[in-house]
């Protein structure tokens, strides 16, 4: 029911940025008070009991609903951003995508191993970027790592899913 509300008001461009795409553009969902609220609340409930110390958000839509949850969790938010962003000591992470590659990176102070992670992303398409970025939150060896996303797409053939370990512990608000 509440997935409904975000579907309805989650507005599709049709060929943006390149010809071809359907670009789902969240900007619909954070400026509708009743649709951030349902996301945060969902995720809250989600997650309140699953120990979480750290919510990484992904440059930069992941940001967004990233902050809002970790200060409803009591988790502190850290940021995996495009590369020269991060001021301090950063680890990297390339990774391929449809034509040619892209990095991210996060500050080498940002996770210990004592940490209970949250990645957040506001969409998963093919999964390169995400996967990238769990990858690079792993070599901090933290306790757990669990990764969600508002958007899941499976139109198109696409499964962004299988990119992951199986183990990996993957949600999502709505499929389409
Ligand atoms: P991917 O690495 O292929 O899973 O792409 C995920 C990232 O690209 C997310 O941060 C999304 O914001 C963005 N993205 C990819 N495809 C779309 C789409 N069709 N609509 C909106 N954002 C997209």
């Amino acid at each position: 029911m509440n997935n409904e509300i975000l579907l309805k008001n989650l507005r599709n461009v049709p060929d943006f940025p390149i010809k071809g795409i359907q670009f789902k553009d969240v900007s619909t969902l954070f400026k509708n008070p009743e649709c951030i609220q349902i996301m945060v609340d969902e995720l809250y409930e989600m997650y309140k009991d699953k120990g979480i110390t750290k919510v990484v958000g992904i440059e930069s839509r992941g940001f967004i609903v990233g902050a809002i949850l970790a200060y409803r969790l009591g988790a502190g938010f850290v940021m995996c951003r495009k590369p020269g962003k991060l001021p301090a000591e950063t680890k990297q992470m390339t990774y391929n995508k449809e034509y040619g590659t892209d990095t991210i990176e996060i500050h080498t102070d940002a996770i210990t191993e004592d940490d209970v992670v949250l990645l957040h992303d506001d969409l998963l398409a093919t999964g390169g970027s995400m996967y990238a970025a769990y990858q690079l939150v792993k070599e901090f060896n933290p306790k757990n790592v669990m990764i969600n996303f508002i958007i899941e797409l499976t139109i198109e053939g696409l499964n962004g899913r299988e990119v992951f370990p199986d183990e990996c512990d993957i949600t999502t608000l709505i499929k389409i």
